[in-house]
Formats: C-alpha cells, structure tokens, sequence
C-alpha cells in the first residue's frame, strides 16, 4: 500500500503546482492515500512575517480544495486533509481549532519559541537551546493531537559532529516518541536536499535524514513512517526514494507504518 501523508501546496510560498496537480500525480504514482499537510498558519502576524506558510484567512479555502479533490476522486485516491504544525504552548487552544477542522496534524517543529525571539531549529546556538527545543517537541507530542512527527532529526542541523551529547538528545525523543506510540518521519525533503549519496548526511554538518539518529531510533524500537514531504508534485512521481527509505528502514529492523492512526477519523 503506497501512502503519503506530507504534502505541501503552494500557499506555503515554497512549494509550487495546483492542488490538483498534486492528486494527479499521486494517482499516476499509484498511491492509495494522499495526505495534505501544509504549513499551518498561526494568528500572530508580528512573529511569522518570514512566507513559509498559509496566512491565516487562506485556512478554510485550503480545506475546502483538498476536501473537493477528496470528494472527486474518491473512488480513485483517499484524500486527506491535515497540517504540519508547530506546538507552541501559547497557542494550544488554536492548534486544538485547527485540530477540529482537520483529518490529522503532523508535528513539524521548525522554530522554537521558548525564547522571546523566535528561531529556527538550525540555527539555535547550543546544546541547552536544542534540548528547550526537544523539551517542546516532548511536550507537543504528548497533547495527543499530532499523529506523527516530522523529521525528528532536524535538531542536528546546526551540529557539526554526532557527539555523545547528541546521542543522548536522540534518544531521549525516540524514547518519547516509542511511549506515546507516535512514528517518526524518515523525510525524503530532507534526502533530496542532500548533496551527497543519500543516508550518509550532508557535507559539513549533520542532515536529516540522519544515520545516527536512526540507528537509535531502532534501537529504541521505534515505528517511523516515510514522508515525501513534497513541495512539487514531480516529488510524488519518483518511484526509487521511498523504495530505498523503505529499504533502509527494513535493514535497520524498523517497523514502517503506512497509515497513521489518532483519535480523528484516520
Ligand atoms: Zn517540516
Ligand atoms: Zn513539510
């Protein structure tokens, strides 16, 4: 069963084609279920004046274009309509609105605003930045709203080398993650943002989808399900990278999941 839950549109301002275009291609692809997550958008205007994701009055078109296409290929694709969000704790009672709009939330934790300021994850200065923000990740998880969490190694990207310091970091959000029975994404964004032969990380610095992290993540017994995270419908058409995710999480003794389950209607 060929499914993908992380799919972007062009309202996010960085990703391009027509929602449709994005239903074609998974059906030509052979996909069963084509989850939507686009970049949620958040009330406060000052903080995220940085175009990475919808404005907040372009949510109910959103929801209406993905629940039409659902509605007219039905009998072809199941089509879904969730969001990759944040947790910020400020703002939990929006996150549960959205949550009551939508089929399913992926955690995609990109900033992390225990500080005044916001950051984003790969460029937070230091061990104890990147462990408030894995605190948040923890915290976020375990609201019960969010079905997965996407790229959960992105933490390591401001990294150069994967120190025993990062290990324990790696472990503590496996170990979280296994007992509240969420998968992690293996991102396929992130593979083919990768210069290199994909899995040995990037250049300078430490990727994601990283090594390290999922040789823990295995040890820890963790599910993981893979994401596209497609940011153009042609990312739905490449048959070969979630063949070799596949393949490497099956070498690594991961269970894959292929459908993600919560308290909504999934
Ligand atoms: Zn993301
Ligand atoms: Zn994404």
């Amino acid at each position: 069963m060929r499914t993908n839950y992380h799919t972007h549109t062009a309202r996010c301002h960085h990703a391009s084609g027509a929602d449709a275009d994005y239903v074609e291609a998974a059906i030509q692809a052979g996909y069963s279920v084509l989850g939507f997550s686009d970049h949620c958008p958040w009330p406060f205007k000052d903080w995220f004046t940085v175009p990475v994701r919808m404005d907040w009055d372009e949510l109910p078109g959103y929801i209406q274009s993905i629940r039409a296409l659902g509605e007219a290929h039905k009998n072809r694709l199941t089509v879904l309509c969730g969001l990759e969000c944040e947790y910020f704790p400020q703002h939990l009672s929006t996150l549960k609105e959205m949550t009551s709009q939508v089929d399913y939330l992926i955690l995609g934790q990109h900033y992390d605003t225990t500080a005044d300021v916001q950051a984003f994850v790969g460029d937070l200065p230091d061990l104890a930045s990147s462990r408030k923000y894995l605190d948040l990740c923890v915290e976020g998880l375990s609201t019960g709203l969010f079905s997965c969490i996407a790229h959960p190694d992105i933490f390591l990207l401001p990294f150069n080398e994967f120190s025993p310091e990062l290990a324990s970091m790696s472990r503590y959000l496996c170990r979280a993650a296994r007992s509240m029975g969420i998968p992690l994404e293996l991102n396929l964004y992130g593979v083919r943002k990768q210069v290199r032969q994909p899995w040995e990380g990037y250049p300078s610095g430490l990727g994601y989808p990283c090594p390290a992290f999922w040789r823990i993540a295995a040890q820890e017994g963790c599910t993981a399900i893979i994401g596209v995270d497609a940011h153009t419908p042609d990312a739905l058409r490449d048959p070969e990278l979630p063949l070799m995710a596949a393949m490497y999480l099956d070498a690594l003794g991961i269970e894959r999941v292929e459908q993600l389950r919560r308290g909504n209607k999934l």
